[in-house]
């Protein structure tokens, strides 16, 4: 499952996603992460603006990056969904590097694991999530992944 995340909202660069991901965010830095405030959640990847990739759960444990959500006719898509979060934001353009590493991450969890569909956070939580949002291009993905 594709998102974007950027904390704060729509600015780059800084640690606070990976904070945010190991527990680890101070609550008190910025006024939007006091509606974070006990939030646990976390992702499997996270695909940086450079295209760097961190991994913070293993593929073989669940993450708590779905929420309330279903796909395909399953409820708790966190029970059978690997979970890559691209720093981003709904309508700021993705980078080359992540459609490259996006791609070659999603090819390599084919490989290994069943998967059917490549979705984002918005089609199995409409309504209630926009992620990773209209600027992220899910043809260059896909067309991408279908020259690896
Ligand atoms: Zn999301």
């Amino acid at each position: 499952m594709v998102h974007g995340i950027s904390l704060p909202p729509n600015q780059f660069g800084g640690d606070e996603v990976a904070r945010l991901f190991t527990g680890t965010l101070n609550w008190d830095a910025h006024p939007y992460f006091q509606g974070l405030r006990g939030m646990r959640v976390s992702a499997h990847f996270y695909v940086r603006r450079s295209g760097r990739v961190l991994q913070f759960v293993s593929c073989r444990h669940r993450a708590w990056h779905a929420g309330a959500s279903r796909w395909a006719g399953r409820e708790r898509c966190n029970d059978f969904s690997v979970g890559i979060e691209l720093e981003g934001a709904d309508h700021i353009f993705y980078t080359d590097a992540q459609y490259e590493r996006l791609a070659q991450l999603c090819a390599a969890l084919r490989c290994r694991y069943p998967i059917r569909d490549i979705v984002g956070h918005a089609d199995i939580a409409p309504g209630r999530k926009t992620d990773p949002g209209p600027a992220f291009d899910w043809q260059r993905l896909h067309e991408t992944l279908a020259t690896l």
